[in-house]
């Protein structure tokens, strides 16, 4: 279960209106990807969805049920951001384990949790080493370790590979889609790589100054692109 549903999302700082009436439907189990040009207010819809900002108004629905009053850590979702933001002091498995730890979880459910999501992204032989003994591609992978062993509902991901060099991106990409085959969970993703919106999406969603312009398949957008914005985004000529 991670179904989304946005309606009239708006979110406005100070005077500026950073989103204008967003609607939305993620289904359960579908890969979604955000694009747009910066500052358009990608990170804000993402932060809006997490509960790390409040909608000016609008709603927020999972599962059906409205989650505007509801705290971001009770909402059943994990989100991974570019900087990989680990705890210097602590091994991996300890930065894996934390969110569990904090929630009471059992040590020896914890050790299971940390112990499957490090064999799921080849981190078992890193597991005492603390952050700064990592590569970047490797920490990336130990802040996705953290969300998995949540068990999300709904992953979302704000350029989780913008940090990482050409060949790291590629391997990690190949991970998360692998991951999402396998966790069947609904994950959505900002990204401004044409590549990782092509190949992983099932639905893209393009945004532009706080609005959406089109939403459909890669394909869909590709072809057929609703106006001359998105075809600079993704479409082919027109
Ligand atoms: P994107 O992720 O698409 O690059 P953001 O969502 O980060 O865009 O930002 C959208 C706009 O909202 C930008 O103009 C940014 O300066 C503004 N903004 C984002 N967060 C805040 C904030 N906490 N206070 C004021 N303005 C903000
Ligand atoms: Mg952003």
């Amino acid at each position: 279960m991670g179904s989304l549903q946005l309606k009239s999302i708006r979110k406005t700082f100070g005077s500026h209106e950073v989103l204008k009436g967003i609607d939305l439907e993620v289904k359960d189990g579908e890969f979604v990807i955000f694009v747009g040009p910066s500052g358009c207010g990608k990170s804000t819809l993402l932060r809006t969805i997490a509960g790390l900002e409040d909608a000016t108004s609008g709603s927020v629905q999972i599962d059906g049920v409205e989650v505007g009053h509801v705290a971001p850590a009770k909402r059943g979702i994990a989100m991974v951001f570019q900087s990989y933001a680990l705890y210097p002091h602590l091994t991996v498995k300890d930065n894996m384990g934390l969110g569990l730890k904090q929630a009471g979880v059992a040590k020896a459910e914890i050790e299971e949790k940390v112990g499957k999501a490090a064999g799921m992204l080849s981190l078992d032989p890193y597991l005492a080493r603390r952050p700064a003994e990592l590569s970047g591609g490797q920490r990336q992978r130990v802040a996705i370790g953290r969300a998995i062993v949540r068990e999300p509902k709904l992953f979302l991901f704000d350029e989780p590979l913008s940090n990482l060099d050409a060949a790291l991106r590629v391997n990690t990409r190949l991970e998360i889609a692998r991951l999402h085959r396998s966790l069947k969970a609904t994950m959505i993703y900002v990204t401004h790589d044409q590549v990782e919106a092509m190949t992983l999406a099932d639905k893209i969603v393009v945004l532009n100054a706080g609005q959406i312009e089109q939403v459909g398949s890669p394909m869909e957008l590709y072809n057929h692109p609703a106006n001359a914005f998105v075809a600079g985004f993704i479409g082919s000529p027109q």
